[in-house]
């Protein structure tokens, strides 16, 4: 029980950093730079976890940051509880609006990621996922036994839950609280970004999206970020991009609903600011002007880099 216990850590650990470094952090948004080989074994460990084509996952998450909560966003719980979680999955390939020519350009010259996307058909490259996913625990079967191959698929399908209970959970305002007043339903949700590796905190991530770094303040506790700032400490990080300031440290646990003015500026009296921020939902809050950094106003994925300052070390990427 023990040798199974302590394997389903290790390959949640490394299923589930596959997908929120490697993935999200990485691939989506573009938040660093890695070797190659680095990035290859990031995005392996998310793709042994079901995740499917790397350029397909980039591509949508791209979508549903640049229409969050609209009806274009792919998976928003704001237009049914069902399409958010699993709806979603289930067409055959792309709508008219999300094209990753267009919008996956740096992804789609990658040669491995252009074999698992399978000419955009959803259906083929979710079978070549599976596939693939099944045919490597055979092979965990046969070389290791029965114990590191289940502790290996249960760890995956446990990490494959990941995404898609985000998609929904920390989509619903009163599931958990803001640090930014910004327009859309995201919420920060402890839960959370304790299973996902920090990815619970997605206002933050919402407000900051080219951030390597999402947990802002000290008990917001990122796991991701942990890899990715041990990285650049070893030299196997390059560029790392942060979002300008932490926010203040909190006192006590975070309330259920709160905003921060930090980096924000809105063009109203205090008095209605604070009306406005917190006595009515937050989706029905009118509109306020948030000012970002400029590269954050930019497509995500080319966002310009704002330098960690106490990382500076010499960039060492090769790719
Ligand atoms: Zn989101
Ligand atoms: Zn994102």
């Amino acid at each position: 029980m023990a040798e199974f216990i302590i394997l389903f850590l290790l390959f949640y650990i490394w299923h589930g950093l596959g997908t929120t470094v490697g993935y999200h952090r990485l691939l989506s948004h573009r938040s660093f730079e890695c070797p190659k080989w680095i990035e290859y074994l990031l995005v392996l460990g998310g793709y042994l976890s079901f995740e499917g084509s790397p350029i397909w996952w980039a591509t949508v998450h791209r979508a549903h940051h640049r229409h969050v909560d609209t009806p274009l966003d792919p998976h928003s719980p704001r237009y049914g509880l069902k399409n958010a979680h699993l709806g979603w999955l289930m067409h055959e390939t792309y709508p008219e609006h999300i094209n990753p020519s267009v919008q996956a350009k740096d992804l789609i010259k990658d040669p491995v990621y252009q074999f698992l996307e399978q000419n955009g058909k959803w259906h083929r490259a979710h079978a070549l996922s599976y596939g693939l996913n099944i045919s490597i625990r055979i092979v965990i079967l046969l070389c290791f036994g029965w114990v590191a191959a289940l502790a290996s698929l249960l760890a995956a399908i446990a990490v494959l839950q990941i995404p898609l209970m985000l998609n929904v959970v920390c989509h619903i305002p009163k599931l958990g609280y803001k640090n930014f007043a910004n327009n859309d339903d995201s919420v920060n949700v402890w839960w959370v970004a304790l299973l996902a590796m920090g990815e619970g905190w997605h206002n933050n991530h919402h407000m900051y999206p080219g951030s390597a770094k999402t947990g802002l303040t000290k008990w917001e506790f990122d796991a991701s970020w942990a890899l990715i700032s041990l990285m650049k400490k070893f030299g196997l990080a390059g560029r790392v991009n942060v979002c300008p300031q932490d926010l203040p440290e909190r006192q006590a646990a975070p309330p259920k609903r709160r905003t921060f003015n930090l980096d924000i500026k809105i063009d109203q009296p205090l008095s209605i600011q604070k009306r406005m921020n917190f006595h009515r939902p937050l989706h029905m809050q009118r509109a306020v002007r948030i000012h970002r950094p400029l590269s954050l106003q930019r497509p995500m994925h080319i966002q310009r880099a704002v330098k960690l300052q106490s990382l500076n070390a010499p960039v060492n990427s090769k790719r």
